[in-house]
């Protein structure tokens, strides 16, 4: 499915029917209009199937309910395949527990490194950064975080950032393999 943008949601469900969903983040998002004083939640929604695929997705509704099948729709139209591998040089082991290499992702002022860690290490994340990597179906990694990293939205679509470009990033030892 590489290479292939998915648009249709129902198609997401058809391709991955092990799908689940995370609530990542809630919000009230007030905002002043003529009418007087307007709110709004604001949900991000991150769902996987625990084996290579994440998706990462935000909506905005009146009732909390609603912002979320939002969020898990627009997730849907932004899944992706995340390349895993073995590329900690502790490990060696060749599976896909962990990332093939070293990825960096960036929202906002938020920027966040993924660093592949030994077989057994577990996720040494956020409580969000666990959600979404094990959705993703990474196992072991390391993480470091720069910037604002309380604004959960904008660390979470770092990391989703981050676990996107496993696909896009050609590094040396890509060439060596
Ligand atoms: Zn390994």
């Amino acid at each position: 499915m590489e290479g292939y943008k998915i648009r249709e949601p129902e198609i997401v469900d058809l391709l991955l029917p092990d799908l689940q969903e995370e609530v990542i983040n809630i919000n009230l998002v007030q905002k002043q209009t003529d009418a007087g004083e307007q709110s709004r939640f604001k949900a991000i929604v991150a769902i996987g199937n625990k084996d290579g695929y994440i998706g990462l997705g935000s909506g905005k509704a009146r009732q909390v309910r609603i912002a979320i099948e939002k969020a898990a729709l627009d997730a849907r139209l932004n899944i992706t395949p995340v390349r895993r591998g073995c590329g900690s040089w502790e490990c060696g082991c060749g599976r896909p527990h962990s990332l093939p290499f070293q990825v960096r992702g960036k929202c906002g002022s938020v920027e966040v490194v993924l660093i592949p860690g030994p077989r057994g290490l577990g996720l040494v994340a956020s409580e969000i950064g666990k959600i979404i990597l094990s959705l993703a179906g990474i196992k072991d990694c390391w993480t470091r975080s720069y910037g604002s990293t309380r604004t959960v939205p904008s660390f979470a679509y770092a990391i989703f950032d981050a676990l996107r470009k496993t696909y896009v990033v050609v590094t040396p030892q890509d060439w060596v393999r």
